[in-house]
């Protein structure tokens, strides 16, 4: 995925503002590795918090008992 070999990784294809709003602009054509990362696992997680963001729940939907 070009911008991910580069500091700080981004992906190229990624719009927006991270911790704001974002969006995938290939959404529909991504690559496998793209379709086999769930919201909520554990590397998603470990990418949010490198963002300052909290963890989300397992099923990709923000935990707000964690949130609160
Ligand atoms: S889903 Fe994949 S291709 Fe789309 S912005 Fe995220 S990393 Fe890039």
């Amino acid at each position: 995925m070009r911008g991910t070999e580069q500091q700080p990784v981004r992906c190229s294809a990624l719009q927006g503002s991270v911790g704001a709003m974002v969006s995938c602009s290939i959404y529909a054509a991504r690559s496998s590795t793209c379709r086999d990362f769930r919201a909520g696992d554990e590397r998603c997680n470990a990418a949010r918090a490198r963002h300052g963001l909290p963890a989300l729940a397992e099923d990709g939907t923000e935990d707000l008992a964690i949130a609160a």
